[in-house]
């Protein structure tokens, strides 16, 4: 077995979406100071780093996070690779990526996952899925979506993509690295804090190959 730690790290150089806030993550007790242990404090946005959308982020008598199906969160998974070229994913472009008839869980490998090596800033220029490729999705019976940035949907276009997905009970699953994870079938294993009543959550995923 072969574990991939698809997760990004959490600090506070990590780039976050215009105005979220920014990671906070310091120690507020020492024990270079003398303290008997090491304590750190962390402030972050719900949809820092690798993190998933419940459906309350876009619909406001939706889901929260707690309550997210764990069935939805592990399972096998489809790596499903765009080109580097692509620079959204529209329903040609899932067709021509090859979605199969059904699956269960889908994440997207497009040429965002390089971004996480050297990219200090947040990018608006990410590769996202338009509002078709959502219906597309929807329409195939996906429970959970993946995407290697921080939003499955485009930088000025964020509603409809999300609006889609979130009202069909799909989870979003946002800031992925996926550059190390060759296309194919995994099982997912993703796990949300539960954040009571929160709209998202991070998440530490990881992808088991066989
Ligand atoms: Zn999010």
């Amino acid at each position: 077995l072969k574990i991939y730690d698809v997760s990004l790290t959490i600090t506070p150089s990590l780039p976050v979406w215009p105005g979220d806030p920014q990671v906070d993550l310091h120690r507020v007790s020492k024990m270079e100071d003398g303290a008997v242990c090491n304590i750190s404090h962390l402030t972050l946005g719900v949809h820092t780093g690798t993190h998933v959308d419940a459906p309350y982020h876009f619909l406001p008598n939706g889901g929260r996070v707690d309550a997210l199906p764990l069935e939805a969160l592990i399972g096998p998974a489809l790596v499903l690779e765009v080109p580097e070229t692509c620079t959204a994913i529209g329903a040609a472009e899932l067709h021509a990526a090859g979605l199969p008839g059904r699956v269960e869980r889908v994440l997207f490998k497009s040429r965002n996952s390089n971004l996480w090596s050297s990219e200090k800033e947040f990018y608006r220029e990410f590769v996202a899925i338009l509002p078709d490729a959502a219906e597309m999705l929807v329409a195939t019976g996906v429970r959970l979506v993946g995407m290697d940035y921080l939003s499955v949907a485009p930088f000025n276009n964020a509603v409809r993509t999300h609006e889609i997905l979130l009202g069909a009970g799909v989870v979003l699953l946002e800031g992925l690295n996926l550059a190390d994870v060759p296309a194919g079938l995994y099982t997912l294993y993703c796990l949300p804090l539960k954040l009571g009543g929160a709209d998202g959550a991070p998440a530490r995923t990881v992808l088991i190959g066989a």
